[in-house]
């Protein structure tokens, strides 16, 4: 393991260095970032970090994280109730917002059926989901999950799980290449993607 010969800063580094994206050098340079910085500012962000924790948790209803018992979107009057857009993670409900292409609420997932990393359909907001659609007057679900072979999967499963229920299942179509994220798509092609969303 390399070392600065300081453990002080090679807990900082060692730290940083477990954050995504983050490799030695980078964890090294931010580190020394943080030696050099004013320590108004060094405090700040240990505070930001820390409040992120502890004033964040999950909408009760959509599962998308909030400040609140309801996030932001559901708790917004003017949000279409009868469109439900499912997505795998909280990044997607970030994606699809900064596209402004979609006035309905979200159900995010946490992930998607994948029995080979251990996830079953038990492990995610699924039977939620099912809830929502019975009790809340839905009238399209939209599935906005990647296209992987687990993401159609998850999709299929959905499909079956809802087809007793009187509601149309969509799915954001064109644009949206097989095997790729929908957070690292520009949000004209994620707003193409609803606009042209087809039938399951
Ligand atoms: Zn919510």
């Amino acid at each position: 393991m390399r070392t600065s010969g300081l453990p002080v800063l090679d807990k900082l580094i060692n730290d940083f260095s477990k954050l995504p994206g983050i490799g030695y050098k980078t964890a090294q340079r931010l580190a020394l970032f943080i030696l050099k910085s004013d320590p108004d500012y060094v405090s700040e962000l240990a505070d930001a970090l820390l409040s992120v924790k502890e004033n964040t948790r999950l909408c009760a209803q959509c599962f998308n994280i909030s400040e609140h018992e309801l996030c932001s979107v559901c708790a917004d009057r003017r949000r279409d109730g009868g469109l439900l857009c499912v997505v795998e993670d909280v990044v997607d409900v970030m994606a699809i917002e900064d596209s402004h292409e979609f006035r309905g609420l979200y159900h995010v997932l946490g992930g998607v059926i994948s029995p080979l990393s251990g996830t079953m359909p038990d492990d995610l907001h699924l039977k939620e989901l099912a809830e929502r659609v019975q009790a809340n007057g839905v009238r399209e679900v939209l599935l906005a999950i990647n296209p992987s072979t687990e993401g159609e999967a998850t999709m299929i499963y959905i499909s079956r799980m809802l087809k007793d229920s009187n509601v149309r299942i969509t799915r954001i179509a064109s644009g949206v290449p097989l095997g790729s994220h929908l957070e690292f798509l520009d949000t004209a092609t994620i707003g193409r993607a609803i606009q042209t969303r087809r039938d399951l």
